[in-house]
C-alpha cells in the first residue's frame, strides 16, 4: 500500500514510522531483525530503508603497497525491503540515489521494486563522496533528484528509457523526496530550496519527508512556507533522537542544522553521564512529537540509525 494511502486512510491521526541504515557488508542480518522487533510493538505502516554511495577501501597487497578499490559498505537496499515486508507484513521504502547509478541502472532497480511488489520509494541525489568536494553524477546518470523523480514517473506513465519495449503492467509508484526545513546546505536560500522542492512535486513527487530537525518551529515554518507557494503533498517530519554528547557537534556539521540552546544546555549539564544524554535525547523527541502530533503532522517518521532501544522509549509514550 502507498505510503499516501496510509496517510488518507489514517484520516488526521499521525502515523509511527521509522529509517533503517542496511548494515555493513558480513554483518548478520539477525542484528537488524533485533533493532527492528521490538518497534513492531507500535505498528509502523512503513519502514524505511537507506541507500549509502560507494566508497574507497584501501587493500593491502604486501610490500607496503596499497591497492584503491571502490565499494558499496551496505549494499541490500532492495533485498532488505523483501525481507522486512515478507518477515513483518509491513510496507518498506526504500531509497533510491542518483550518486553512484547510471539512468540504467536505476531502471533496473525499479523493475526489481515491481516484480517484489513495492510501490513505495524515496528518490533521492545522494551526497557527494567522502574524496569528491561536490556531487558528481556518474556517466549517463541523474543529476537532481527532481530528474530521478522524472524518471520514475516515466515509468509510471508506462515507458522504459529505452521506448522500444512495451510495458503491459505499468508500476505505480509512490515517490517520496527529501525537504529541508534548515535549507539544503548547498542552496542559496531557503527560498530558493523550496522552490527546487516544489520542481520535485511538479515532477511527480507524492510526498516529502525532511531532513532531521530539533525546533519544531522550524518545520512548521517550512510547511507554512511550502503551501505558500503551492505544495500541498504530505510533508512528513522527520526526527532523531540526540544519543551521545559528540551529537552536539557531528548533526550540525553533517545535517547543517541548529540545534536549540536548550538542548544543547541539557546534554551538557549530563556532564559526560552516557544514560543521562540518551534519556535527554528522548525526553527532547517525547516533546517534539507530541507537539507534531497534535499539530497534525502526517507521520512522525524517526531515524533510528542502528540502535531502537531510544524509540522504543519515545514510541511507548506518544503512540
Ligand atoms: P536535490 O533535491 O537534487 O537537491 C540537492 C541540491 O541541489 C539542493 O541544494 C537543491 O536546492 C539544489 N537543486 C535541486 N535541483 C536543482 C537544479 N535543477 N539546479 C540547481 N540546483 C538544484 N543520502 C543518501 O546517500 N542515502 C539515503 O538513503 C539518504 N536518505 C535521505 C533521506 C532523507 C529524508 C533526507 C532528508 C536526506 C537523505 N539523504 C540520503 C541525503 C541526501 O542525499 C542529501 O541531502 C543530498 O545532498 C541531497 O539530496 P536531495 O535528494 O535533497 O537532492
Amino acid at each position: 500500500m502507498k505510503v499516501t494511502d496510509h496517510i488518507k486512510e489514517a484520516n488526521g491521526k499521525s502515523l509511527f514510522s521509522f529509517e533503517i541504515v542496511p548494515p555493513v557488508k558480513g554483518q548478520n542480518i539477525q542484528k537488524l531483525y533485533d533493532n527492528i522487533d521490538p518497534l513492531m510493538e507500535f505498528k509502523p505502516k512503513f519502514i524505511d530503508v537507506t541507500t549509502s554511495r560507494e566508497e574507497y577501501v584501501y587493500i593491502e597487497k604486501g610490500n607496503g603497497l596499497l591497492e584503491r578499490k571502490m565499494t558499496r559498505m551496505r549494499p541490500g537496499t532492495v533485498g532488505i525491503c523483501a525481507s522486512l515486508m515478507h518477515k513483518y507484513d509491513v510496507d518498506t521504502v526504500p531509497h533510491v540515489l542518483c550518486g553512484g547509478f547510471t539512468k540504467e541502472e536505476t531502471e533496473y532497480v525499479l523493475v526489481d521494486l515491481q516484480y517484489l511488489g513495492i510501490d513505495n520509494l524515496v528518490a533521492l541525489r545522494g551526497d557527494s563522496m567522502k574524496h569528491e568536494s561536490q556531487f558528481v553524477p556518474c556517466e549517463g546518470g541523474n543529476n537532481y533528484a527532481v530528474d530521478l523523480v522524472k524518471q520514475i514517473n516515466r515509468m509510471n506513465e508506462g515507458k522504459f528509457l529505452n521506448e522500444t519495449v512495451e510495458m503491459d503492467t505499468k508500476p505505480d509508484f509512490c515517490i517520496g523526496v527529501a525537504g529541508y526545513p534548515e535549507k539544503h546546505f548547498e542552496a542559496p536560500s531557503l527560498d530558493s530550496d523550496l522552490l527546487r522542492l516544489k520542481e520535485k512535486v511538479d515532477a511527480g513527487a507524492d510526498y516529502v519527508v525532511t531532513q532531521m530537525f530539533f525546533d519544531n518551529k522550524k518545520y512548521f515554518e517550512f510547511v507554512e512556507a511550502a503551501k505558500n507557494i503551492g505544495i500541498t503533498v504530505p510533508i512528513i517530519p522527520g526526527i532523531k533522537p540526540i544519543a551521545v554528547e559528540r551529537h552536539l557537534q557531528i548533526l550540525p556539521k553533517v545535517f547543517s542544522l541548529d540545534l536549540p540552546l536548550a538542548l544543547e544546555k541539557a546534554v551538557l549539564d549530563c556532564k559526560g553521564d552516557k544514560q543521562a544524554i540518551r534519556q535527554v535525547g528522548i525526553e527532547w523527541a517525547i516533546e517534539q512529537s507530541k507537539e507534531l502530533m497534535a499539530a497534525g503532522a502526517p507521520t512522525v517518521h524517526y531515524y533510528s540509525m542502528g540502535k531502537s532501544d531510544n524509540i522504543v522509549k519515545i514510541a511507548r509514550e506518544v503512540f
